[in-house]
């Protein structure tokens, strides 16, 4: 087999790896959308035949064999060696952890989901400690089990941030924090904060749909390539030619839905602007999550939170709502960036968004390496909601019960929400020096400029570059979080100084 032979058979097995994933994908798109509830326990099965079959997969000795053969000194081209590094760094992962681990996680898994939502329902965290107890032990041994130079966090965090460390994470964080703390007490508590009010009124779902569906169309997101539907937990899922998007409808606050689909559609224009010529490939996939993340809070807040999106749709909300005529510009901009001290992390607004995450990330941390134990997590949790956004939980619903992720055993993932911001920032400042006269076009509901500038630095190049050196070659300078802050501070202390 000479060498092009060889990195065909490899692609083979690559393609085959990502025709999996993307097949667990869309049965779990289907569960979560539309499948009637007692197709549950087949579908399990169906996912975990799946899950099973890409494991062996990987794991099998003719990817190895490949993988060996290409790694000693064949020379591959840029695209190329993206695509054997990928693989070898996931299949690397997935020998480190021994089956037996494996199997116990899943279990727990499952067993710890059904816990935690009864938990969740009665408020009662003591119902759910215990399973905790027992997938921070199983996260602990998967970590040793791959492997780390400093802490066992980096081992869970580098899954979903390749590259990225808990000390990095901390000095940025630290940052965030030490500015946003005051930020917070300033804008909310600021006399102008009373007066904000949402707009409510009888939105029909159907014309939301239609309303996000136009706005999604003009900023380009194709549909011949994507659909939407109704789920409980919005979510984005597939790649390339077939990417979908869900949501779900307040029929007397459009701005959830609304939101929430600019936020999918920014997940879904990363996943369609991949290079079809690397489908299949990790070439043509996302880099990380944080990097997913910077295009679904562009799109989200950079953009469509922005006073110049609004000069173009407001006019076109006025049109699809009647009655929201009477909402001016001024009105509905301020409507839209509230600030507020809020309980729940995924109703929070733009300024208070990453105190939640470091919350987490602090907290997961200690939990991680042992430093808090899982009996006292409530308290700790009541503490930092106290000192980080001046509020405290009435219940562990409300508080330390709120998310999925520590039930389904993911742990090193909420980070990824906050750098999401931060690269978005400082991504978007970018673009801005780059594309002449861009919130112009913005205001005009030309989006090109910017989605082009965005398929060229960064969606087009699929996993090239890990995130910290995509940063510094889309923006010259490593990831830091002043652009982040800067455009909190002037934006918010402008609309609330004018209010
Ligand atoms: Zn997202």
């Amino acid at each position: 087999m000479n060498s092009s032979e060889r990195y065909d058979a490899f692609l083979d097995i690559t393609r085959q790896i990502h025709a999996l994933e993307l097949a667990a994908e869309f049965l779990s798109w289907d569960q979560q959308t539309g499948m009637p509830p007692k197709g549950a326990p087949a579908r399990a099965l169906q996912l975990s035949t799946v899950e099973g079959i890409r494991h062996a997969v990987l794991t099998g000795d003719e990817l190895g064999e490949h993988l060996e053969a290409l790694g000693n000194g064949v020379s591959l081209d840029g695209d190329a060696a993206v695509n054997v590094r990928e693989m070898e760094r996931l299949r690397r992962r997935a020998l480190c952890i021994p089956n037996a681990l494996v199997r116990e996680i899943s279990k727990v898994q499952s067993l710890a989901m059904e816990a935690w939502i009864r938990a969740r329902s009665d408020s009662d965290f003591g119902a759910f400690a215990p399973w905790l107890g027992e997938m921070l032990d199983l996260k602990r041994q998967e970590a040793d089990e791959v492997g780390y130079d400093e802490c066992r966090y980096d081992a869970l965090h580098d899954e979903y941030e390749p590259g990225s460390t808990a000390r990095r994470l901390k000095v940025l964080f630290r940052t965030l924090r030490d500015e946003l703390v005051p930020l917070v007490a300033e804008l909310a508590d600021s006399p102008a904060a009373a007066k904000r009010k949402g707009v409510v009124g009888d939105f029909a779902v159907d014309r939301q749909k239609a309303f996000a569906v136009n706005l999604l169309t003009t900023i380009g997101f194709d549909w011949d390539a994507g659909r939407v539907d109704v789920s409980a937990h919005p979510f984005c899922s597939g790649n390339l030619h077939d990417v979908r998007l869900t949501t779900r409808y307040d029929e007397n606050d459009i701005t959830r839905a609304l939101f929430g689909l600019l936020h999918e559609g920014g997940h879904g224009l990363y996943e369609q602007g991949f290079d079809p010529a690397f489908e299949g490939t990790p070439r043509a996939r996302a880099v990380s999550l944080g990097i997913h993340e910077s295009q679904s809070r562009m799109w989200e807040n950079l953009v469509g939170r922005s006073r110049p999106f609004w000069e173009f749709a407001l006019p076109l909300l006025h049109e699809a709502f009647p009655f929201t005529s009477s909402v001016g510009l001024d009105d509905w901009y301020a409507a839209i960036n509230r600030v507020e001290r809020s309980m729940i992390r995924v109703e929070a607004d733009e300024v208070t968004y990453n105190l939640h995450i470091i919350l987490r990330f602090e907290l997961e941390m200690e939990l991680i390496e042992d430093r808090l134990s899982v009996a006292d997590l409530p308290a700790a949790w009541n503490d930092r909601m106290k000192s980080f956004l001046g509020v405290v939980p009435a219940n562990d619903a409300e508080g330390v019960l709120q998310d999925i992720h520590w039930a389904h055993g993911i742990f090193g993932y909420f980070p990824t929400y906050a750098l999401g911001n931060l690269y978005a920032s400082q991504f978007f400042h970018a673009a801005r020096n780059d594309i002449p006269g861009m919130d112009e076009a913005i205001r005009k509901g030309n989006f090109a400029p910017l989605l082009g500038w965005l398929r060229e630095k960064i969606h087009t190049r699929g996993r090239t570059l890990w995130p910290e050196d995509l940063v510094k070659d889309v923006t010259g300078e490593a990831l830091n979080a002043d652009y982040q802050l800067d455009y909190l501070k002037e934006k918010f202390r402008s609309l609330y100084g004018a209010g």
